[in-house]
């Protein structure tokens, strides 16, 4: 008999349509983003990096080690209300940061950017904190979602993993009803269980 981490797994693997992103395509493609972050950040030390959580939690797990500087980091909070596959339009950051950003570059990592709500609130709050410089890396971006546009502060930079297809993904810590975050692809699942869950 298999254990029941292993029957966890299979159970999601069982829930996927199709993977979008393996585990070596991610890999990939963080070294890169790693590797830039490096070249472009090396001279705008200190650089201090805030996660996006919980989504962003194992995308940035894996990029800051890829990040051959001197860095903090710190998760931050951005709570969106709506339902499970669509933002309200209204981002709320849930928790205070606990650092000081006074003149400091930031670069925020998130997991993905659909209509761009929670990313706007959050670029604001940080320069609204002082930062000298706020770029951004999300790992996946839904260009053709955006309502808001991404306005970033003179000077700093924007960092994209994938364009991602208008689709609710799941899976290197994005979640579907708080589910399937530990997958270590990014892929669709079926169409049965996101109607499975109602909100
Ligand atoms: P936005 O505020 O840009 O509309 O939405 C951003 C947040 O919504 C993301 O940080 C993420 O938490 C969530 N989100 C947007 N699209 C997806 C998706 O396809 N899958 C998952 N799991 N979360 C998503
Ligand atoms: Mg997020
Ligand atoms: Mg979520």
């Amino acid at each position: 008999m298999s254990s029941l981490s292993n029957d966890g797994r299979m159970q999601a693997e069982e829930d996927m349509e199709r993977v979008l992103w393996s585990p070596t395509d991610i890999e990939k493609r963080v070294v890169e983003l790693g590797a830039s972050i490096s070249h472009d950040f090396s001279h705008s030390l200190p650089l201090i990096v805030i996660a996006v959580a919980t989504g962003a939690f194992m995308f940035a797990a894996d990029l800051v080690r890829k990040i051959s500087l001197p860095i903090s980091i710190e998760f931050i909070r951005v709570q969106s209300y709506g339902n499970r596959t669509e933002s309200s339009g209204v981002a709320v950051i849930s928790t205070e940061l606990q650092i000081d950003i006074i003149d400091k570059h930031v670069l925020v990592i998130e997991d993905i950017i659909d209509t761009g709500t929670t990313l706007s609130r959050l670029v604001s709050y940080l320069k609204e904190k002082g930062a000298a410089s706020v770029s951004v890396c999300a790992l996946l971006d839904k260009v053709l979602r955006r309502k808001i546009p991404l306005q970033l502060p003179p000077g700093s930079r924007f960092y994209r993993g994938f364009e991602c297809p208008d689709d609710f993904v799941v899976g290197y810590g994005m979640d579907f009803a708080e589910e399937y975050r530990n997958l270590p692809y990014i892929g669709l699942l079926k169409p049965a269980k996101y109607s499975a869950v109602s909100d």
